[in-house]
């Protein structure tokens, strides 16, 4: 799977800052993007301070559009549960599978037998395929024979509040499947880089419930917690929190249109990020603040 992070809104963290100055401020917030007022407001405490109250809405106001590539119809399910999001999805009608390509889960990988089962009715699948499409059939009738694992590009685009308490929240948990849960893990990343630009309070205490909150895991409720599965949960969110902090200095000598890379091939003899090959952080323009004079002239 690739994940490319190709949009998101400039200056996220100031805009939601600005938005939680609307509601509290008799003042116009257009103060705050005017030139003339810059570092009047203390914009990192005003977020923070939203936040804490539980004043989360204003985080709707910043989003992310991610393409995830080359990934299986399990996990696009999976993630358009999430249903405060806008989704495009590559179409099986209009696109011809052709050769398709698929996912290979990681049990079924490492297991000889398992491994020549599972090509050889991929295989048998391709044919089926190809011959109904040989037969007249139309692609989306034909595409009824494919498995879950199908190759699929999905485009998402989600506010920073979905990301953060519903994608984020419930996917990098040990309860999610694997595949989901790299995909969120990574996508953090990609969130966590480029929304910075007051500290990165907005995804500071992220993660699955049990590391943010002294509750027992859903899944194992009325029982004490599983500490070997906290364990994992914890060295998962270090080593997100480790590999973004790494690559934001990297990111912030970007130049502006420039993609940055990030290659997971290395993680994943430790058995990490398996399902994901590499991001792509896209470093986009960051608006400047107007002059009064042209707000004289709006
Ligand atoms: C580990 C795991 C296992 C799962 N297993 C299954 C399964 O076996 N079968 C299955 O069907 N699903 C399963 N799911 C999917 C799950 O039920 C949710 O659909 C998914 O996690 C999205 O969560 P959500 O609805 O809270 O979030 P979103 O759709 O992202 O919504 C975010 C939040 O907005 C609010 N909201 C959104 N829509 C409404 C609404 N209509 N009414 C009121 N409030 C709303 C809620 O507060 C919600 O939490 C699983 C999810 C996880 C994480």
């Amino acid at each position: 799977m690739r994940i490319i992070l190709k949009n998101y809104t400039p200056e996220p963290e100031k805009t939601c800052a600005r938005a939680a100055y609307e509601s509290v401020s008799p003042g116009d917030s257009s103060r705050l993007i005017n030139e003339e007022f810059e570092g009047e407001i203390d914009l990192k405490a005003m977020l923070k301070g939203a936040l804490d109250r539980g004043h989360v809405s204003i985080l709707e106001h910043a989003s992310q559009t991610f393409d995830i590539e080359r990934t299986d119809r399990s996990l696009t399910h999976q993630l358009v549960r999430h249903r405060l999001a806008s989704y495009t999805q590559k179409s099986q009608r209009w696109v011809g599978a052709g050769q398709f390509g698929y996912v290979m889960p990681k049990s079924i990988e490492k297991d000889e037998k398992a491994n020549t089962i599972y090509k050889g009715t991929m295989s048998d699948i391709q044919s089926a395929y190809e011959k109904l499409i040989k037969l007249g059939i139309p692609q989306e009738d034909a595409r009824y024979v494919l498995p879950n694992a199908t190759h699929t590009n999905i485009t998402v685009t989600m506010n920073l509040r979905e990301l953060r308490d519903s994608l984020y929240n419930l996917r990098i948990c040990n309860n999610a499947q694997e595949p989901i849960r790299d995909m969120a893990s990574v996508m953090l990343i990609g969130s966590k880089i480029t929304v910075s630009d007051l500290g990165g309070i907005v995804f500071d205490n992220i993660g699955p419930d049990c590391l943010r909150k002294d509750k027992n895991c859903m899944d194992i409720l009325n029982k004490k917690k599983d500490s070997s599965c906290i364990k994992r949960a914890a060295e998962r969110m270090e080593k997100v929190n480790k590999i973004a902090d790494e690559y934001a200095k990297d990111f912030i000598e970007l130049g502006e249109g420039k993609y940055l890379k990030i290659d997971f091939s290395d993680y994943h003899k430790d058995g990490l990020f398996y399902y994901v090959d590499d991001l792509f952080i896209k470093k986009i323009a960051q608006p400047p603040l107007h002059k009064l004079e042209e707000f004289v002239k709006l």
